[in-house]
C-alpha cells in the first residue's frame, strides 16, 4: 500500500484531555475526504506496545511513577501506533504512514515527562526498528515546542539526526550528536517556517538515514494553542517538501500537539493527500 495510517478509536475516548476532541473530527474528515480507498491508503488498527520496549526506554523510576497515571495505557497505545507504522514502512507493505496518537511524545526523557506526554513514542519505536536492523534515523520535529524528550534520548547518538524546530530564539547545530535546534519566535509565519525547514535539509543533506519521522504538532496553526502563526497553506506544502527530501527512504508522520478540531480536520486529510501523491 501505499499510505498505511494507524488509528485506535481509544485516542478519541482515553486521550490527554487537551489532544482529544481533535481525533474524532478530523478521522472522520478523513473518511469523508474519498482518500481512503483500502488499497493503496488503509486505516490499521494498532497494538499496544510490549511493555518490555517501555521499560527498555525509560527509566524503572518513571515506570514506577506511572505505573497509576489514567493515561499511562493510552500512552503505551500510542507508542503502538508510531511503531505499527513504522514497522509497515520498514519492512516495505507502506511506503508512507501516518500514526494518529493519544498522547504526545516528545516531552517524555528517560526519566520523566511533561506537556501531554508519557512516553516517548519514536524513541520506543527506534528501539524496535534497531531489533529489525535498521540504525539511522532523521527526526523532524515541526511541533514549535522544544522536542526536549526526543533530545535527552539522541543528544549523543550520531545516527539520529533531530531537526528541532522550535518558537524560542535562536539558531543551534551540533554536528557531532547531529542535533539541529532552529528557534523562529513565536509569531513565525508559513514564508519563515517553510524557508527555515527547506534550510535545515539542506544542512542535513549529507545525513544518510533509512526511516524519517516528522513529529507533527499542528498546534504550529494560528488558531491552535502554540507557537507560530501557521496557515492552512503550510501544512501541505511542509509535507510535500519532506517528502521529496526524503525520497525513496521511510517516512512516517506521528501526530504531536494541537487541540482544535477545525485545524485537525483540515491539515491531517492535507498531510495524508500528499503522502499518497493525490
Ligand atoms: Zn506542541
Amino acid at each position: 500500500m501505499k499510505v498505511a495510517i494507524t488509528y485506535h478509536e481509544d485516542f478519541s475516548k482515553h486521550g490527554f484531555s487537551v489532544l482529544k476532541d481533535r481525533i474524532r473530527p478530523s478521522y472522520e474528515a478523513l473518511l469523508e475526504s474519498g482518500l481512503i480507498d483500502g488499497d493503496e491508503i488503509q486505516i490499521i488498527k494498532p497494538e499496544t506496545t510490549p511493555l518490555s520496549l517501555v521499560e527498555q526506554a525509560h527509566s524503572p523510576m518513571h515506570m514506577q511513577n506511572m505505573s497509576t497515571d489514567p493515561y499511562r495505557d493510552v500512552a503505551i497505545l500510542s507508542a503502538g501506533s508510531v511503531m505499527v507504522a513504522a514497522e509497515l514502512v520498514a519492512s516495505g507493505q507502506a511506503h508512507y504512514a501516518f500514526a494518529y496518537t493519544g498522547t504526545a511524545g516528545h516531552h517524555a526523557s528517560r526519566g520523566g515527562c511533561w506537556g501531554f506526554c508519557y512516553f516517548n513514542d519514536v524513541a520506543i519505536t527506534i528501539i524496535k526498528l534497531r531489533q529489525l536492523g535498521l540504525d539511522r534515523f532523521l527526526i523532524v520535529d515541526v511541533d514549535p515546542h522544544f522536542g526536549d524528550g526526543t533530545r535527552d534520548f539522541f543528544k549523543d547518538d550520531p545516527n539520529v539526526l533531530h531537526i528541532n524546530f522550535h518558537s524560542g530564539s535562536g539558531q543551534n547545530y551540533d554536528g557531532n550528536g547531529n542535533n539541529y535546534d532552529i528557534g523562529l519566535g513565536f509569531d513565525a509565519n508559513d514564508t519563515q517556517f517553510l524557508d527555515a525547514l527547506k534550510s535545515a535539509l539542506e544542512l542535513a543533506k549529507d545525513f544518510d538515514f533509512q526511516l524519517a519521522f516528522v513529529i507533527f504538532g499542528h498546534d504550529s496553526h494560528e488558531d491552535d494553542y502554540g507557537g507560530f502563526n501557521l496557515t492552512f497553506k503550510a501544512y501541505p506544502r511542509m509535507a510535500q517538501i519532506i517528502k521529496d527530501y526524503v525520497g525513496d527512504k521511510g517516512l512516517v508522520f506521528v501526530l504531536s500537539g494541537g487541540s482544535c478540531a477545525h485545524v485537525a480536520e483540515r491539515v491531517v486529510p492535507d498531510v495524508i493527500r500528499i503522502l499518497a501523491g493525490r
